[in-house]
């Protein structure tokens, strides 16, 4: 069986070929073309979890599952956070074919997806990003939404504030953009036209109220029913889209916890991004609408970064 490794992965799926892939992953999800099961969490002790996520690109397509730990404990460690590996059958014969390092995977098409979100919901003229967070999905997402937008600002929060300025010079130097540090949430999202929540944070780091109009905002750092990243008032305020109605609705942290406070139904989705770039639901509406798209993650991203690695030769 053939083996793709991180440093592989990291050269060859680079974000002009992954974020098209990702696109017309979420595009089949949405119409059913690709099949899934919810994905499986088993928690182990100090919020330490192992997960399992199986699925198929279609009746007659690559099939295979994700099996990885998520350590948040990791990254002091200089450790990724996900770790495990995608496991990926080819169609004929149902063969196991290929093992692929399901981290660097998840790092890269994570950032894809909530570029092809940005691409689809965020004004056409938004110029300054965001990110909360300074761990491996930030480096990620600074790079997949720069290629989606004409970036000329990058504003960097964490709670650690050196970590948040190593980040800033990193990406000021990959990205040639000018990049600061915000001091706080509130001052690093006021001015922002595209925020990323990239972090493991349990309780709301962000309140809806900062946000100004026109603002698209990425949920990514939450991705099961449990912790939160941003406030009620940040999915009240926002038309909001999912990757997965299904998906949101059972795992969804931040709008479980506003359905549960009464203040939205399931009705608030608008509809999965696959929706929206299919061209059945209709994205962002006007300049000063907030936007939001909640991203759990799904297999089908996984599988299909996954065979174009393993079938395109490059
Ligand atoms: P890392 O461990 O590399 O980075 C985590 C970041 O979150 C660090 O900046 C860390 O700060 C910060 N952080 C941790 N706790 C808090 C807190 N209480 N308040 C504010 N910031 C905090 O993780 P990744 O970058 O790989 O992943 C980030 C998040 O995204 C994770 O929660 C992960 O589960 C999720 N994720 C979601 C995916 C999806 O598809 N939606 C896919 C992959 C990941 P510090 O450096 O100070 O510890």
């Amino acid at each position: 069986m053939r083996h793709i490794d991180r440093d592989e992965i990291a050269r060859r799926l680079t974000y002009d070929r992954c974020i098209p892939i990702v696109r017309e992953a979420m595009i089949a999800f949405s119409t059913g073309e690709t099949k899934q099961l919810l994905r499986a969490i088993l928690p182990l002790s100090d919020g330490r979890m192992f997960g399992v996520m199986p699925g198929a690109l279609g009746a007659h397509e690559p099939f295979g599952a994700k099996i990885l730990s998520v350590f948040k404990d990791n990254a002091a460690k200089g450790k990724q956070s996900h770790q495990g590996v995608v496991l990926l059958f080819e169609p004929d014969g149902g063969e196991p074919v290929c093992l692929l390092d399901a981290g660097e995977i998840t790092a890269i098409r994570t950032a894809a997806a909530s570029a092809v979100a940005t691409d689809a919901l965020a004004r056409k003229d938004a110029k300054r990003l965001t990110i909360l967070g300074t761990g491996e999905q930030a480096i990620t997402h600074a790079r997949a939404i720069g290629t989606v937008r004409e970036l000329e600002g990058l504003v960097i929060w964490g709670r650690s504030t050196e970590n948040a300025q190593k980040l800033a010079d990193k990406m000021r130097g990959e990205l040639g953009v000018e990049t600061v540090v915000a001091p706080t949430v509130r001052v690093a999202v006021v001015d922002a036209d595209i925020v990323c929540t990239v972090t493991s944070a349990v309780e709301p780091i962000l309140e809806g109220k900062w946000l100004r109009p026109g603002t698209h905002i990425n949920l990514v750092g939450s991705s099961y029913a449990g912790p939160v990243e941003v406030d009620n008032e940040t999915v009240t305020r926002s038309r909001f889209y999912v990757d997965s109605r299904e998906g949101v609705i059972a795992q969804g942290a931040e709008f479980l916890n506003a359905k549960r406070a009464g203040l939205i139904g399931d009705d608030h989705i608008v509809g999965e991004i696959g929706e929206v770039l299919a061209g059945k639901v209709e994205g962002r509406r006007s300049a000063d609408e907030i936007t939001a798209y909640k991203s759990l993650g799904h297999i089908a991203q996984d599988l299909a970064s996954a065979w174009a690695l393993y079938a395109e030769r490059d």
